[in-house]
């Protein structure tokens, strides 16, 4: 069998002349009189493939139909006219599977291509989309590797809400009632006491039930932990591991930025520093710049978006308690504020949250008095502090946000091959 050679390779010029296999999809089909032009796509990329009428294959070329898997074999030509500047001239074709009429046609709308997902991750946008994805996940886990993160596997099922419980999805566990994770965080806090610095790249579930182009009811969740550390490390933490993401994604995903009409060389650009303000500064800039926002409440989209025009991807810290989590710590001159901080950039707004952890035994018990919550669905979590607690911090970043950050996508249901939200559950 001849080997098969990549479209990618053969566009790169790695064969001109010389007889190659293909093996792929029909992307799309043209019939002139004595010639059939076949645009086939692999992995890595598209190439018109043209058939004539004089070769044996000229039959399957004529029956072939879009979407049909083929392997062919051909010699390589230079032609300035074929996209790509080189098409195969095939001799011998072979379907491999027919395909019947495909349903995704030329201007269909968003919602249909939702429905027809399974399909529709093979266009060209959402194969550079997934490609895109795929190596930010790589770029996350070198960035922790690099800097002596123990990679963790945190459970999905959980007894007790990290995030409030109005975000929960429940499930019957054999006879219990558990819920899906929202986030690692809990269980991230106990393995720092025996790795130190940890982090995880896991599913989150929220039962978010308001429609909006940021939020999904499964999301993939960047999470990190470490022990002994202060809000300026976390900080300093965050912005490296954006900026390493943003500056290495736009070399190896040249190609894709470009198919897709993303910036690269904004996104090259974001380089730590970042502006740090506290949540008293962003609300007094809001007001100046005509927001009715008062102080103690939390930040709505608009607010996240006109910060980031102005400061870029900015830092918000020291906020106040009432709008933040049980296990944020205070700030123990100032008790009604904490030492959390919200990752807030262009387009998605909020980024991440992170911050310090309450790590006292009677702090952490009188915050779960004060949102309610049982002391004894947290006894394992309040045992940290029982058995040798320490100063830390942590943070939580969504794949997909960042993705639609770095590629400017306006919803991020395209960040991921298989969206789930209230109304999407298939396929
Ligand atoms: P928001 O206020 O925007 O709903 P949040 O403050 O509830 O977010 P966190 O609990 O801080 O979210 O979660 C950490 C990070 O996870 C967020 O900063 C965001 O990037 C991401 N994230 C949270 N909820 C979702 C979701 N429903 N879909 C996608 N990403 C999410
Ligand atoms: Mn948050």
């Amino acid at each position: 069998m001849t080997p098969f050679t990549a479209i990618e390779d053969v566009l790169d010029g790695c064969c001109e002349g010389k007889q190659i296999g293909v093996r792929g999809w029909i992307y799309r089909k043209r019939k002139g009189k004595d010639i059939v032009f076949l645009v086939t796509r692999d992995a890595t990329g598209t190439i018109q493939c043209t058939v004539r009428k004089d070769t044996t294959s000229w039959a399957d070329a004529e029956k072939v139909t879009i979407e049909s898997s083929v392997t062919l074999s051909g010699t390589v030509k230079r032609d300035e006219r074929a996209p790509g500047g080189f098409e195969v001239s095939v001799d011998q074709l072979k379907i491999v599977g027919l395909a019947e009429t495909f349903p995704i046609t030329k201007d269909q709308s968003e919602e249909f291509r939702r429905n027809v997902r399974h399909l529709w991750i093979r266009s060209r946008r959402m194969n550079a989309i997934m490609k895109v994805r795929g190596e930010t996940l790589r770029l996350v886990h070198d960035f922790f590797r690099k800097e002596g993160f123990a990679e963790v596997s945190p459970p999905m099922f959980i007894s007790s809400a990290c995030e409030g419980g109005a975000t929960l999805f429940g499930l019957k566990y054999f006879d219990k009632d558990l819920y899906l994770t929202q986030s690692a965080q809990l269980h991230l806090e106990a393995l720092i006491q025996s790795l130190e610095k940890v982090y995880c790249v896991a599913p989150s579930f929220r039962a978010e039930k308001s429609r909006t182009i940021r939020h999904l009811a499964e999301y993939w969740h960047v999470e990190a932990e470490e022990a002994f550390s202060t809000m300026d490390d976390l900080m300093s933490l965050e912005e490296n591991l954006v900026g390493y993401v943003c500056q290495n994604i736009t070399k190896q995903c040249g190609k894709e930025f470009k198919a897709l009409g993303a910036k690269a060389k904004t996104l090259a650009k974001v380089k730590p520093p970042f502006s740090r303000i506290t949540y008293d500064e962003a609300v007094e800039r809001l007001r100046k710049k005509g927001s009715r926002i008062k102080w103690g409440e939390d930040f709505g989209f608009d607010e996240e978006r006109t910060l980031a025009k102005e400061f870029g991807p900015v830092f918000v810290h020291t906020y106040p308690k009432k709008i933040k989590a049980f296990y944020c710590k205070t700030y123990r001159k100032k008790p009604d504020l904490v030492m959390s901080v919200d990752l807030i950039v262009p387009i998605i707004g909020e980024l991440s949250t992170g911050g310090a952890r309450e790590d006292d035994k009677i702090e952490l018990l009188k915050r779960l008095e004060e949102f309610g919550l049982r002391q004894e669905d947290y006894e394992w979590y309040i045992d940290l502090r029982r058995y040798g607690t320490v100063p830390h911090t942590g943070f939580g970043l969504g794949v997909e946000r960042l993705l639609a950050w770095m590629l400017n996508l306006e919803n991020i249901m395209d960040t991921i091959p298989f969206p789930r939200t209230v109304r999407r559950f298939y396929p």
